[in-house]
């Protein structure tokens, strides 16, 4: 252990860690393996992968029949170029099969190589459409507080949480952020994002970009009607929007893409994550057939848009595998099913335990706020450090969450695999239990 201790502590710069934390205590774990909804560490200890990983692997760990498909996709075409119009079999099955289980009028895809790269493409398509109809004074971009977009250069101007701008050190000029239904409405939601149109000028407006849950944010879940008044906000405005779905798309909330729990179509869905599981990265931007019809009229010359590795041949038959399993085993269905159970466990932890405050799930999307009055939502102190404390206390227990803690509010999410059964949703919840007891305890 602490030759591969010393090594990463040496060697690997982490993502979004911190460098201090790994510097001190060497990195926190170190996996090995995976199986279904478990990981195993290097000692051998199994953990529940409560987030997939990175609200990622719907499908679970250790599918061969994945390794089978990059294997033979390898062996034959690993990988080949899809710029200058040069194309291959993988990249077009997989384009045709995204836009058959998209909303009918999205249909032709943007490929890329994650999320990041996907709003960002999407941003520059959004330029790029008003550019080539002569509307290239629509460049600004309008996202919500507390969404998570990436961390290119567009994603992380779209994201609406400051810490990562001041990491970036600059954002670019144009994006601004308007209040999300979060401890809010409808209502009030609506009319800040009216207010910000019109202090904007609805005329510089490009679009707005929106994840249908904020998961980053911390599960936050729009009410009903919402999306159905950003749909008509942004008609009335003649705004394009486009639905961030990194983390909800291919049945994470219990339906193929998370903007159909509300009835709503947008005019370009951004993708990546559970489009592969996890197993290769791969992303993508699909585009309404109105945005691609504008394309095919008006675009003259080269799009100078595109990734070495956009459509690459080997993660697109993974995908197609992927996607194959999440329909033939009827995940979407079941991430429904399992999703309500969930959601019923945390309301009774609401009831029985008084630091459980708002407690939501749509499919196996979920979270569990921390308060110290669950009657007024009133906030523990932050550096009483509650939600990380409770991470901490499952991690102890063999289970792997997330907090949330943006703004001094205690959330811990939840994005389990999909092939999650009752009993394991069980054992989440007896797990959970013990251990927000254990940390209340801990508190008087
Ligand atoms: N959009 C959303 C909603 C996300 O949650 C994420 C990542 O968590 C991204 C975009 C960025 O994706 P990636 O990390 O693949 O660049």
């Amino acid at each position: 252990m602490n030759e591969w201790c010393e090594l990463d502590k040496k060697h690997f710069i982490h993502p979004t860690s911190s460098i201090q934390q790994q510097q001190e205590k060497g990195p926190k774990v170190i996996m090995e393996s995976g199986e279904g909804i478990y990981l195993k560490d290097i000692h051998g200890k199994t953990y529940m992968d409560a987030m997939s990983s990175l609200w990622n692997v719907h499908i679970g760990h250790g599918r061969e029949e994945l390794a089978i498909a990059a294997a033979e996709q390898m062996k034959t075409l690993a990988f080949s170029s899809a710029f200058s119009t040069f194309s291959h079999k993988p990249g077009i099955k997989l384009a045709e099969k995204i836009a058959s289980l998209a909303p009918e009028n999205l249909n032709a895809v943007f490929f890329t190589s994650g999320g990041s790269e996907s709003n960002d493409t999407a941003i520059k398509l959004v330029h790029h459409y008003w550019r080539i109809q002569n509307r290239p004074n629509r460049r600004k971009i309008i996202a919500l507080k507390r969404s998570y977009h990436g961390v290119a250069a567009a994603s992380t101007s779209a994201t609406g949480i400051p810490e990562f701008w001041d990491m970036a050190g600059t954002t670019i000029e144009g994006f601004s952020h308007a209040a999300s239904t979060y401890r809010s409405n409808t209502e009030s939601a609506i009319s800040a994002l009216r207010e910000k149109i019109e202090a904007e000028g609805p005329e510089t407006v490009g679009a707005f970009i929106a994840e249908p849950v904020q998961g980053a944010g911390g599960v936050l879940i729009p009410p009903e009607g919402y999306f159905k008044e950003i749909r008509n906000l942004c008609d009335e405005y003649g705004i394009l929007f486009v639905a961030d779905e990194v983390i909800t798309g291919f049945g994470r909330t219990g339906r193929m893409f998370g903007i159909e729990n509300w009835n709503t179509v947008p005019d370009m869905i951004t993708f990546a994550k559970g489009v592969t599981s996890g197993y290769a990265p791969l992303g993508g931007v699909l585009v309404s057939d109105a945005i691609h019809e504008v394309f095919k009229l008006k675009s003259k010359g080269t799009l100078f848009h595109g990734f070495t590795y956009s459509g690459h041949p080997t993660a697109a038959a993974v995908a197609l595998k992927n996607l194959d399993i999440i329909e033939s085993e009827g995940l979407v269905d079941h991430s429904h099913r399992m999703g309500k159970k969930l959601l019923k466990g945390f309301k009774k932890l609401k009831d029985e335990i008084n630091i459980v405050g708002d407690v939501r799930a749509v499919g196996l999307l979920g979270a569990v706020e921390l308060v110290k009055n669950s009657e007024t939502n009133e906030k523990f102190p932050q550096d009483l450090k509650v939600a990380p404390r409770v991470i901490e206390a499952l991690h102890e227990r063999g289970v792997i969450c997330r907090a949330v803690t943006y703004e001094g509010i205690d959330i811990i999410c939840f994005a389990p695999p999909l092939i999650i059964n009752e009993g394991q949703i069980d054992e989440l919840l007896t797990k959970l239990e013990e251990s927000i007891l254990e940390v209340k305890n801990d508190l008087v």
